[in-house]
């Protein structure tokens, strides 16, 4: 087994990572800002590293300080988690160049989905179903952008192929405003990327986000384990998970699963994977794929009983797969919320310390966290502290759980969400399965 793994993360996921590691007897090495002292991993970690200040592009974004960190202590590999460098493909480069073991894809891979367009396109000769659209980036002939408008059909979307985390997309209902449009998206992707290539989708009006897990290891063998809905979202963020997607079939998850198996043959993906789709009228719409693990591979982890986190590691000590599609069987139902230090009504950040922290317990009630009582939250990352996950027989029963889960946990000293998955949990068209996108911000009136 690999010997000693770098988490270059913070938070729940590198404590998530830590355990996986420690369980099949890799030493850990945690990398920390300075304000991350504190941090439940780094105290649990066999070695620490603080790489730098509080501000992320000085600490956890800082490649020659993660990497270094890995010299210095004599690590053979690093798990790159979710956000910071995971999807950074010069990072996983450079990882590898310096004699490390990258947890994750090959660089040109991370590149190649990195790029939208270039992804769009891999996946489609992949036999993936896409989105109706420009199939290729928009130039400067405004002709041909109206002629391929008109020709999808208006609501129309222009999309940055360098885009990420929901930014860099304008919607347009008319042919009047595609030139600004498209004129005004090329100089922010400019801006914000680095790159101005944008090109144009069929904007769907009420989609459900559903994803599709896979694992691939570098043998050439890969399987799925189903699909999650992620529809519950504000701002492209999402709120509530859940495993499997309320009204996908068998036949369906086994047809759309194995064409993300046959795509990740095709591109020698190596590593754990996420297909991101949209899903209207009985349609899957590829829109992009996520290169790493996800915040959300919990729900799938409990209803498929497969640990992806310690499937991760044995694909990077270059092991063969050790489940064959026939050996996934999904087990009841599975929801996860997010919940973030924020306040409930206006979603702003609410850092500090944790007076009181009393997680939630009983049969089927998972808590991914890195809290304690007298953690000190932060203001300079992400917001979310913990992911409460119930997994039951049925979705009403896990839903059920959740219910309760939600009135036993305990956060004091900080604000948080819990309000609002409570108001959630309870919600009769949630309940009911198969809400859109839009649904949240609806019902929160943001929209
Ligand atoms: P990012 O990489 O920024 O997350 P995505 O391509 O995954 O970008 O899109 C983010 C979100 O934008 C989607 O979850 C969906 O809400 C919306 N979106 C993207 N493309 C479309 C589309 N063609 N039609 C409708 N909504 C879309």
């Amino acid at each position: 087994m690999l010997e000693k793994v770098v988490i270059a993360n913070r938070g729940e996921i590198a404590l998530r990572i830590l355990r996986a590691c420690h369980e099949l007897g890799i030493k850990t090495v945690a990398v920390f800002s300075e304000v991350d002292r504190e941090q439940k991993h780094v105290f649990l970690a066999d070695e620490a590293v603080c790489i730098g200040p509080a501000a992320s592009a000085e600490s956890y974004l800082n490649i020659p300080a993660v990497i270094s960190a890995a010299e210095v202590t004599d690590a053979v590999a690093i798990h790159p988690g979710y956000g910071f460098l995971a999807e950074n493909a010069d990072f996983a480069e450079r990882v590898e160049k310096s004699g490390f073991k990258f947890i994750g894809p090959r660089a040109e891979t991370i590149r190649l989905m990195g790029d939208k367009v270039s992804a769009i396109k891999t996946m489609k000769k992949a036999g993936v179903p896409c989105v109706p659209g420009s199939d290729g980036p928009l130039g400067e002939d405004m002709e041909e952008a109206n002629r391929i408008a008109k020709e999808i059909g208006y609501p129309i979307i222009i999309k940055a192929s360098g885009g990420g985390g929901g930014r860099g997309m304008r919607v347009v209902h008319s042919e009047a405003s595609l030139r600004n449009a498209i004129s005004m998206t090329k100089s922010e992707a400019a801006v914000a990327f680095g790159n101005d290539m944008v090109y144009m989708e069929k904007f769907l009006e009420h989609p459900r986000h559903i994803e599709v897990q896979v694992l691939a290891d570098e043998h050439g063998n890969v399987i799925h384990l189903g699909e999650r809905d992620c529809s519950m979202q504000r701002r492209h963020q999402k709120v509530i998970e859940e495993a499997p997607a309320p009204g996908i079939s068998d036949t369906i998850r086994k047809d759309i699963g194995e064409r993300c198996v046959e795509a990740c043959v095709a591109i020698g993906y190596r590593g754990a994977g996420t297909f991101e789709f949209l899903y209207e009228d009985g349609k899957f719409y590829f829109i992009e794929m996520n290169t790493r693990v996800q915040v959300e591979h919990t729900v799938t982890e409990m209803i498929s009983r497969v640990d992806i986190v310690k499937e991760q590691l044995r694909i990077a000590n270059g092991e063969v797969l050790q489940y064959k599609q026939k050996n996934i069987h999904f087990h009841g139902h599975a929801i996860e919320c997010r919940i973030n230090a924020e306040d409930p009504e206006t979603f702003m950040p609410s850092p500090g310390t944790v007076e009181h922290f009393h997680p939630p317990g009983g049969p089927g009630i998972r808590v991914d966290t890195h809290l304690y009582q007298g953690y000190k939250v932060p203001p300079h990352y992400d917001s979310m502290i913990a992911k409460l996950v119930a997994h039951s027989e049925t979705r009403e029963l896990a839903f059920a759980r959740m219910k309760l889960a939600l009135t036993e946990i305990v956060i004091e000293g900080i604000k948080t969400n819990i309000p609002l998955h409570q108001k959630l949990i309870d919600d009769a068209a949630f309940m009911g399965g198969g809400t859109d996108i839009h649904y949240l911000e609806n019902k929160l009136g943001l929209k």
